[in-house]
């Protein structure tokens, strides 16, 4: 059964594994025995450290995920340096929070651009890899608000709901080819990205007693859901939109 989930002999590149979701993401799939290409544009010291702790093997490679013209280089540097391209996590994003009246178009461009266009242009220079090589997984990190509105988070919701379609579409493109495209929707977590709304005390309270767990998501909270879906575990799971949200969505 532990082979089902094992990722030994395989390459995982993380985007935004810095910190966060991405840091946590990044050092489960390297206890889960993949070799690790940090993705970002800050230095991923601390994540290093934690998957060197763990006995695993990471490299960063520093990018401008904002700019989608990194993305061959990106991928081309991760086969250069672990010797292959298995498994892309698009993990890294932004948020913009501004009332739709007053939404700026830089606000608009810079989160759809680190959203949307680098995560497909990322996909398409790894599956062009995973085509030759039998295959591979890529996970896009969606949100509730692929499926829901939000509120004053126009380009955010836009940006995530378009990655629920484009999962969905190169799912249906690259299922036969070997390659599962599936996404993680998660809840709401303690990290930078939600540091705002945790420190505003009515919306934290207004989020916790909507959650059926009844607390925050912890970043570890996501390492089974990875692994599970950079596994051979999920080879027949193709464009999923897999909730880890405390139960939110089903409320
Ligand atoms: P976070 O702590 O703010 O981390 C975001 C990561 O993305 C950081 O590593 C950040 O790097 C990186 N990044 C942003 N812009 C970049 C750029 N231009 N170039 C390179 N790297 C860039 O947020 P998080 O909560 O872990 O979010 C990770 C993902 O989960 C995002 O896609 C987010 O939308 C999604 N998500 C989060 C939640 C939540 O509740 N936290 C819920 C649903 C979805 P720097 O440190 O250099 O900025």
């Amino acid at each position: 059964m532990r082979e089902l989930f094992d990722l030994q002999g395989k390459v995982a590149a993380v985007t935004g594994a810095n910190t966060g979701l991405g840091q946590a993401m990044a050092v489960a799939l390297a206890e889960a025995g993949a070799k690790i290409a940090l993705v970002g544009r800050s230095e991923p010291a601390e994540t290093q450290r934690a998957i060197e702790k763990a006995g695993g093997e990471s490299v960063a490679i520093m990018a401008d995920l904002s700019k989608a013209d990194c993305a061959e280089k990106v991928i081309a540097e991760t086969v250069s340096s672990l010797g292959a391209i298995n498994i892309l996590v698009n993990n890294a994003g932004i948020i913009r929070r501004t009332d739709a009246l007053d939404f700026t178009e830089e606000d608009w461009n810079d989160v759809l651009d680190t959203n949307l266009k680098t995560p497909f242009f990322l996909a398409k220079a790894a599956a062009a890899r995973m085509v030759q090589s039998g295959g591979g997984k890529i996970i896009n990190v969606a949100s509730l608000l692929s499926f829901q509105g939000g509120i004053r988070v126009a380009s955010y919701t836009a940006s995530k709901s378009g990655l629920a379609g484009l999962t969905r579409l190169l799912a249906n493109e690259w299922a036969a080819r070997g390659i599962n495209v599936n996404a993680i929707v998660p809840g709401y977590f303690a990290t930078n990205n939600t540091r705002a709304l945790r420190s505003d005390a009515d919306r934290n309270r207004e989020i916790l007693s909507r959650i059926p767990a009844g607390r925050w998501g912890d970043p570890s909270d996501l390492a089974g859901t990875v692994i599970f879906l950079a596994s051979r575990a999920s080879d027949y799971v193709h464009g999923a939109m897999l909730p880890v949200d405390g139960g939110w969505l089903a409320r």
